[in-house]
């Protein structure tokens, strides 16, 4: 079958309309948040944020002791690793005075690099902090594009940046694409494309092949 991930795209975008992603209020938040997310589901990071909001500025999580940001991000899960990667974020933000327009005047690939030498934050959580609070354009390879193309039939390398990059390849710097495209695929794994996925009434049926995982 054909990769066309733009059809993917469009008709997933037909179907669910815009998702104005990622829920957050400030770039902070976003970032923050993609550290909390890890392992955990969105419900458990909502908690945490609630709990975190007093703090939710740069200067003050960057007070904050690891303990005490331990203690109050409790509801995310995991919490003493994730209060050591949100602490080793900070630390990296601040060598650029916690300011968002010197990060991102920083070329794409650059600053993937600088992010994925951050303790703690992999491939997946780099992405989102760029596409959702560092304005590059960039496509998510998480578990749910892997599920979603596998099963319409496209053949995507194992290998996160091969995938990556193939995709990115047919949206050239597109940053609102690419932003509506992760947000449009992690909403159909949750209606459609479950484990058990529910292909009758797909909006996708048409150009799925409705491949089983292992096949
Ligand atoms: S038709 Fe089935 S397998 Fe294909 S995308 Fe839809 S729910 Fe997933």
């Amino acid at each position: 079958m054909e990769q066309d991930y733009l059809l993917l795209y469009k008709t997933l975008f037909d179907h669910y309309g815009p998702q104005n992603w990622w829920p957050a209020d400030t770039p902070l938040e976003m970032m923050i948040g993609a550290i909390l997310v890890q392992n955990t589901n969105w419900r458990n990071v909502e908690k945490a944020l609630i709990k975190l909001r007093p703090y939710l500025g740069a200067e003050a999580l960057d007070r904050l002791q690891e303990e005490e940001l331990a203690q109050l991000i409790k509801p995310s899960g995991f919490f003493n690793i994730k209060a050591k990667r949100i602490k080793s974020f900070i630390q990296w933000w601040k060598q650029y005075n916690f300011s968002l327009n010197r990060v991102k005047k920083l070329e794409k690939e650059t600053l993937r690099k600088e992010l994925l030498n951050v303790h703690g934050i992999g491939r997946e959580t780099a992405d989102v902090m760029l596409l959702y609070a560092l304005d590059k354009a960039v496509f998510v390879v998480d578990a749910y594009a892997r599920r979603i193309f596998y099963r319409i039939g496209y053949d995507m390398p194992n290998s996160y940046d091969q995938f990556r990059l193939e995709v990115e390849q047919t949206f050239p710097e597109k940053l609102d694409v690419f932003n509506e495209f992760h947000a449009l695929l992690v909403e159909h794994a949750k209606q459609y494309c479950r484990t058990r996925p529910l292909c009758d009434k797909c909006p996708l049926s048409s150009i799925c092949k409705k491949r089983v995982e292992g096949d």
